[in-house]
């Protein structure tokens, strides 16, 4: 028996936690007389901010360590897991994780009876309308959480690590135990009972939280999966074809190759005021994808479909509330902004303001306190700022 969990996370922000909750779990497992391994998944060249990735950890009660290793050791991915654990739930709305092969649903590796495992503040329901159906019956659990970000070399110590060692727990006990999770984090940490605390509570969230999800829950999956040929097809003298390049400038051409779209990369994504706009052409000289697209009325619209969502745009745009970096998971799809702004001005920047209010984040990445959400300043269509008005409020 063996028991497969994948860990989802975001290339470089989580790199060093998706590897700290494998190789613990791994640990643990150990620790409770079992067999475990761990490996890491290359995911692009080189590992891309952003980019999801993938950890596994392996668990057997009865195979001796050469044979787990032997079975799960030098594969790129899983073919189906037990538990996937996510770092940063805007990876439901698919996954890109090697090679660019198409955008994966993020429970396709998840088997019958599986778990699909978030760390989220939305609800299961919510994050339904982003993911992919399957044939069979599956289980979509959660518990309490931000996307951590960190980078390379840093890991945020704000108890994600150990809520997420807890959920595994809660979900499959099978792979680890919650008080062999809290004798662990108790004796590599004896002065911090909070952290032992913490994986409780995700134990007692998850076990509340987990539910079925039926055949047809979810949504159809739409994109397109390329079928790679396997290694024993390639006879001698087989030409793979070349990816497509072209260097175009201008509206609509940039120098973007349609074969690299990066859009699975973000969590944030920017929303434009396109009528306070100034027209100075910053955010399309900055944006290091080339996303903007000059319009024919001089404004610059956005490719989302090739938005890490980096936030540069919503950094150099030198008008106050125009970018705002919003939540990822408040939008379908990747429609045109300002086909949508042209259409109906008054209805675009109504629902510009309320994407702003919702989900407004700041300190995203290696420094501050995680993601926060924060109220801005509600801009009138068209109107100047209180503080270009010289008024208050
Ligand atoms: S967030 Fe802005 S600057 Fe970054 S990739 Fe997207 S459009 Fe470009
Ligand atoms: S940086 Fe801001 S003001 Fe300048 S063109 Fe872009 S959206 Fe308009």
């Amino acid at each position: 028996m063996i028991k497969r969990v994948e860990i989802n996370y975001r290339g470089i922000f989580q790199k060093n936690l998706g590897k700290k909750i494998g190789s613990d779990i791994v640990i643990i497992a150990s620790r409770m007389g079992r067999i475990g391994f761990s490996n890491g998944r290359y995911s692009d060249s080189p590992e891309r901010n952003g980019i999801p990735c993938k950890y596994f950890a392996f668990v057997s009660h009865d195979l001796s360590e050469e044979e787990l290793e032997a079975e799960c050791g030098a594969k790129l991915d899983i073919d189906q897991a037990d538990i996937s654990v996510v770092l940063d739930d805007t990876m439901v709305k698919g996954v890109e994780p090697w090679g660019w092969h198409g955008v994966r649903a993020i429970n396709e590796k998840v088997q019958p009876g599986g778990t699909l495992l978030l760390s989220t503040k939305k609800t299961a329901d919510e994050l339904l309308q982003f993911i992919g159906r399957k044939p069979y019956q599956w289980n979509i659990a959660t518990y309490e959480g931000d996307p951590s970000f960190g980078g390379l070399w840093v890991f945020r110590d704000d108890l994600t690590h150990e809520r997420t060692l807890g959920a595994v727990a809660g979900i499959d006990p099978d792979i680890i135990g919650i008080e062999a999770v809290e004798d662990y984090l108790n004796y590599k940490n004896p002065k911090e009972p909070f952290r032992a605390e913490a994986a409780r509570k995700a134990y007692d969230e998850v076990r509340a939280t987990k539910r079925t999800v039926n055949p047809g829950e979810g949504i159809e999956w739409t994109h397109e999966i390329p079928v790679l040929p396997k290694w024993f097809e390639f006879m001698e003298g087989a030409a793979v074809p070349a990816v497509k390049r072209h260097f175009e400038m201008g509206p609509k051409g940039q120098s973007r190759n349609e074969t690299f779209k990066r859009g699975t990369t973000k969590t944030q994504r920017p929303v434009v005021r396109f009528d306070i706009c100034t027209k100075c052409t910053l955010c399309w000289l900055e944006c290091p994808d080339e996303c903007f697209d000059p319009t024919t009325d001089g404004l610059y619209d956005i490719a989302f479909e090739y938005c890490t969502g980096c936030g540069k745009c919503a950094q150099i745009c030198p008008v106050q509330e125009c970018i705002v970096m919003v939540d990822e998971l408040q939008f379908a799809d990747n429609s045109s902004p300002w086909e949508a702004y042209t259409q109906n001005r008054e209805n675009y920047v109504e629902w510009a303001e309320k994407a702003k209010s919702k989900g407004r984040y700041i300190h995203p990445f290696v420094t501050g306190t995680g993601l926060e959400s924060v109220q801005g300043e509600v801009v009138p269509l068209g109107g100047k700022r209180a503080a270009q008005t010289g008024k208050e409020g």
